[in-house]
């Protein structure tokens, strides 16, 4: 009989603590798990989930004045912000509800509160300790919103999704994932959307091409996108609010979100008790297999940084409780992990940017698209599609395949498979397409780019 509570305590009942939780209980480890706030964690409640629920919204807007093309008599009828958003909540509820059966099911005891590690192999929710053989935190991240004058009227994406009034005027700030899609969808739903970045082009960290095009196509759908540009003050005005520029000028906003990255989620984690290494960044110092500096404690998700996405923090939590009590090496390839930005229209990509393919390799060859979706032939939508594949010469592999147009994701999803595979360009060659459909333009590019 183990001399501890528990052979696992997870800390934080997201995509990657329940992964693991549910794993490890399976594998027959005796697992608890804590969570303080919302079962599913991030993705769930406030990430991916409503997110994608908020993108279809958008995406109607569209398809009424689309349609129009196409025979349908179509008017924009009125946006109801709050049948949107109390709809999401229902279904959000029905997800938690299936997480709870999940960890039951799995025979993992789930503690409602704040936890924290009191020492290498004790947790304390609330007023009760509980020992553990091993401890994962998987806490996830939190987001963080710079203090400048009038901070403090900011939403972060926690809020953006159950405000009480529909932002007519919506600022945004940030250039990465969270703030290109929030003005996708809150232009898409019919705020007037102003975006801020403080660099010259946003989504640092993209393929440049990418970046530019999309940078197009999200002005020309009615963003008003303002680069080299940042907020200096927030103040009420009534029940407005003033955005005051670092360029001087100013703009009347309903609401400010702030999407400007987010941190590890520490606070009160109790790791002054224990020695668990911290980065610069702030994140948790992992080895490969999720051992933190302090050999009783592991940790895997958002809060180790690299890609923070769920399926790299499921896909980390089953590598965990594998190794942990499968009896199974098990690490995981961050190699090729596609990934989508849900602007309008969409980006998903795969691989390395053509300028991370110039720095690894001696000679690379480019292949590139841009073309009018042909549904936008009837619609009279003025939106193009960019689609761009990167093969080392030498070994004729696929490396980078990027594409800006309707449903990226669902299209790089199934490159990814063929660039792990070790695909060349010769086998996308010979790949006989699918008609008529915007995929095949990756199996038809046969032309090397040329620049001009
Ligand atoms: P989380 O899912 O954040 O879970 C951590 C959990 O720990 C939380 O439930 C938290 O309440 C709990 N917790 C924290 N501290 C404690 C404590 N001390 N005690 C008890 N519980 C605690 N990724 C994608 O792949 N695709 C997307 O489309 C996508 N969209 C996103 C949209 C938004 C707006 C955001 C913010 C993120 C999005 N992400 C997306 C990222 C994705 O949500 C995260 O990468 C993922 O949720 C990370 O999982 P995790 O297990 O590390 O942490
Ligand atoms: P990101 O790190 O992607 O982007 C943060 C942005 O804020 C950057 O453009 C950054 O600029 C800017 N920024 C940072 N600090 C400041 C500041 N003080 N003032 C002005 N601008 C600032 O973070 P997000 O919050 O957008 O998203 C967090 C993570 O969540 C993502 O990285 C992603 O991993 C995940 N996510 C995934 C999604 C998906 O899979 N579809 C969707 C949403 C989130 P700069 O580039 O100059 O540093």
């Amino acid at each position: 009989m183990s001399e501890f509570d528990y052979d696992l305590f997870v800390i934080g009942a997201g995509s990657g603590g329940v992964r693991a939780a549910r794993m490890a209980a399976g594998f027959g480890a005796r697992v608890a798990i804590a969570e303080d706030r919302y079962l599913g964690g991030t993705c769930v409640n406030v990430g991916c989930v409503p997110k994608k629920l908020y993108v279809y919204a958008a995406q109607y807007g569209k398809g009424f004045e689309d349609a129009r093309g196409f025979g349908w008599d179509s008017h924009l009828p009125p946006f109801n912000w709050s049948t949107l958003r109390d709809n999401k909540k229902i279904e959000i509820a029905r997800l938690n509800t299936i997480y709870d059966k999940l960890l039951e099911g799995a025979g993992a005891q789930l503690f409602t509160g704040r936890a924290a590690i009191v020492d290498a192999h004790t947790v304390a929710v609330g007023q009760q300790l509980y020992t553990a053989e091993k401890i994962l935190i998987a806490t996830g991240g939190w987001p963080h919103i710079p203090e400048f004058s009038g901070s403090e009227h900011a939403v972060s994406s926690n809020e953006i999704f159950d405000l009480d009034t529909f932002p007519e005027r919506l600022v945004i700030v940030g250039g990465g994932y969270i703030a290109v899609e929030f003005a996708g969808i809150f232009n898409g739903l019919g705020a007037k959307t102003t975006q801020l970045y403080r660099g010259p082009l946003f989504l640092r960290g993209f393929d440049e091409d990418i970046r530019r095009h999309a940078a197009k196509e999200i002005s020309n759908s009615g963003v008003d996108l303002r680069f080299k540009n940042n907020v200096q003050a927030i103040s009420p005005v009534g029940s407005a609010l003033e955005v005051t520029l670092t360029d001087g000028s100013r703009l009347q906003a309903d609401a400010v979100l702030y999407a400007t990255g987010r941190k590890p989620h520490l606070t009160g984690l109790g790791l002054e008790n224990v020695g668990v290494g911290i980065s610069a960044q702030g994140t948790i110092e992992v080895d490969s297999q999720y051992r933190t500096s302090e050999p009783s404690i592991f940790a895997l998700g958002d809060v180790i940084g690299g890609m923070e996405l769920t399926p790299v923090a499921l896909a980390e939590g089953m590598a965990f409780a594998r190794h942990n009590f499968g009896e199974q090496e098990n690490v995981v390839d961050y190699e090729f992990i596609p990934t989508a930005v849900f602007c309008q229209p969409n980006i998903g990509t795969v691989g390395f940017t053509e300028e991370e393919a110039r720095a690894k390799f001696e000679n690379i060859q480019l292949f590139k698209s841009s073309f009018r979706p042909m549904k936008h032939t009837l619609s009279g939508r003025n939106e193009k599609s960019f689609m761009k594949m990167i093969v080392e010469t030498a070994t004729d592999r696929v490396v980078g395949v990027h594409m800006l147009g309707p449903d990226a994701g669902e299209v790089i999803q199934g490159i990814a498979i063929a660039l792990r595979a070790g695909a060349t360009k010769a086998v996308f060659d010979t790949t006989i397409g699918i008609h008529p459909t915007t995929a095949e333009e990756f199996v038809t590019m046969r032309e090397p780019w040329t620049g001009n």
